[in-house]
């Protein structure tokens, strides 16, 4: 190919080029998502009832399955514009070291202090919730990148933020709880003292190190008990897809731009955020039938929601007081085997993307950790950026079907999402080096022992 008509390292989206509008893939789907039900009458959600929890805007994009474009307020634009557009990466070096045919393009979200693709969410949350008139929000975090995003989100609007972290995780991960209080928030170590549902956990199991169920059913709990909170979400949640869209606009863009057709987009599932915002312009294509992509999504084979677990209604959390999902799950009391190290630990799956699994119009797989360390490295290694383990099972996915390519000759056009960087996810590294990282597959016995809860509806 003649040297002028290479695709340059990076595409970046001029500033005017950035999306002005969010895109709902839900307006474009024949079978929408499953409402939420109210997990003690099981009637689907009125929005009075979620804006006691939820911000009133955010309540209506969560159940708004119609209007295909939502317009971006411009003091979102303002604070995308800090760190966006992002960039649409070619994958050169990657290309060349797997001496593959395939052409691979990755979108990097990692490019903020948040280190993830969360911030697209958080600074759209703080925003309605500013505007709205609240003093503040709280949520839950696990291993910190949703709680740190949430900080800065609300730093930049003088919001106050109150953050529920898992107790192991506060003590194991300083750094990450020292980010979220320079950008102001305040860090609990969760289970806690200062919300009910904490004093009765550890009441019944003092001593306990906390999980990312209990941590929602505290700052759920802190929200409703304190006049001008809301709680917040960063995954999962129709809204928080919509929000994400932003990433699959501009990677469309980008291809666009200059006339790449991609045949396949990976991206890795915890809970469908990333993944569900990458496909939404894609997916939109495809439901219109005005193109096809393949689309995969990759999960941990120690917590593989899509690949073993069941469409049903469910709890969102482990306190069973949030509203019930239909979604791809493997009962809310699932908690992945203690060793595993990689992220996307949550036991549910985003309904809109539970939906279009379910229809066939996405695939998914489940990769052993290892691998993931492996392709994190080799990675690493060659593009340069040390990739957050979750974003690592997309580049695990992407490696193996550029060694596809290499043994049939195609010249497919991959694209897959690279999530965040890995910087406070040292230990899982250093467990992988030492030798000393194993991979956990769930028998059949355990998965189906966390599923003899599930609420019949
Ligand atoms: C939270 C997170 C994920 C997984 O969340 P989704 O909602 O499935 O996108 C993936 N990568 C990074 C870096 C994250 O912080």
């Amino acid at each position: 190919m003649a040297e002028q008509t290479k695709i340059p390292y990076k595409i970046y989206l001029e500033e005017n080029e950035m999306p002005t509008a969010w895109y709902n893939v839900r307006a474009d789907m024949q079978k929408k998502p499953a409402p939420l039900l109210h997990p003690g009458t099981h009637e689907p959600m009125k929005a009075e009832e979620l804006a006691a929890v939820f911000c009133e805007e955010l309540v209506k994009q969560e159940l708004d399955n119609d209007n295909r474009l939502i317009p971006i307020p411009d003091e979102i634009r303002d604070f995308y514009r800090m760190y966006r557009p992002s960039p649409l990466v070619r994958a050169y070096c990657l290309e060349e070291k797997l001496q593959t045919p395939a052409k691979i393009y990755y979108k990097f979200e990692g490019n903020n202090t948040s280190g993830s693709h969360k911030l697209n969410s958080a600074i759209a949350q703080a925003y309605y919730a500013k505007k709205q008139g609240l003093k503040g929000v709280t949520t839950e975090t696990g291993a910190g990148q949703w709680g740190t995003a949430l900080a800065m989100a609300c730093s930049y609007f003088g919001l106050d933020c109150k953050v529920f972290m898992v107790k192991v995780s506060y003590e194991q991960k300083p750094f990450r709880r020292e980010v979220m209080r320079t950008y102001g928030a305040s860090v609990t170590p969760s289970p806690s003292m200062t919300t009910a549902v904490g004093r009765k956990i550890l009441e019944e199991h003092p001593g306990t190190t906390g999980s990312l169920g209990c941590a929602i059913s505290e700052a759920v709990e802190a929200a409703a008990s304190e006049p001008g909170y809301r709680y917040v979400l960063g995954s999962v949640l129709n809204q928080v897809l919509l929000h994400q869209s932003v990433i699959g606009m501009e990677t469309k863009a980008a291809l666009d731009k200059y006339g790449i057709k991609a045949d396949m987009i990976i991206g890795c599932a915890g809970g469908g955020s990333n993944l569900g915002g990458l496909i939404s312009p894609f997916m939109g294509e495809k439901l219109r039938g005005e193109a096809d992509y393949r689309i995969v999504a990759v999960e941990p084979m120690s917590c593989p929601s899509f690949t073993r677990g069941v469409y049903a209604y469910d709890f969102a959390d482990t306190g069973r007081v949030c509203p019930l999902a239909k979604m791809y799950t493997l009962g809310c009391d699932f908690i992945p085997a203690p060793n595993h190290a990689g992220g996307l630990r949550y036991h549910g799956m985003s309904p809109i993307l539970s939906e279009l699994y379910d229809e066939g119009l996405m695939e998914a797989i489940s990769i052993p950790q290892t691998r993931v360390f492996e392709a994190a490295e080799e990675f690493a290694r060659v593009e340069g950026i040390l990739p957050a383990p979750e974003s690592a099972h997309a580049i695990c996915a992407a490696i193996d079907e550029a060694k596809k390519c290499k043994e049939t000759g195609e010249e497919k056009t991959i694209v897959f999402g690279l999530t965040g960087t890995g910087y406070f996810d040292m230990v899982a590294y250093e467990k992988f080096h030492d030798g000393k990282m194993e991979d956990y597959c769930p028998t059949d016995e355990e998965l189906a022992s966390f599923r003899t809860h599930l609420p019949k509806i």
